[in-house]
């Protein structure tokens, strides 16, 4: 992700402060809803770590605090995490618009649009067909 938008996460969002973002500018919109979520809900519950792209997708690695016992409020702020990490398989990682994952020849998984295909060279991607999946 470009530095301007990474700072612009990290001042509109406390939960980012420490994070390191390693993903392409495509997936800004998701962790900034995301992050307004966990804030307006769960504010200070969890710190954010690493925001990465992980075999395609999006991946959250984070701490929770001060959540104690309380289970229930424990599975909502996983499932907010899951939900925004499923979102990001059909978003593409690029542009942010509507993808698919796409499996390259040697093997490496992206969310991609028709139109950024051959991002980061790779020309050779092919679709993984749903019942694949
Ligand atoms: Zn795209």
């Amino acid at each position: 992700m470009n530095s301007e938008l990474q700072e612009k996460l990290k001042l509109d969002h406390p939960i980012l402060l420490d994070a390191v973002i390693e993903c392409e500018d495509g997936w800004y919109k998701l962790i900034d809803k995301f992050c307004r979520k966990m804030e307006r809900k769960y504010k200070s519950a969890v710190s954010i770590n690493n925001i990465e792209q992980r075999t395609g997708t999006l991946r959250f690695v984070f701490t929770f605090h001060a959540v104690g016992n309380n289970l229930l409020k424990h599975t909502k702020i996983l499932k907010l995490i899951l939900d925004t990490e499923l979102k990001s398989e059909k978003t593409c990682e690029v542009c942010g618009k509507r993808a698919k994952l796409r499996l390259s020849d040697d093997k490496f998984v992206f969310v991609l649009c028709d139109k950024h295909l051959d991002w980061m060279k790779h020309e050779d991607l092919v679709e993984i067909e749903e019942h694949e999946l």
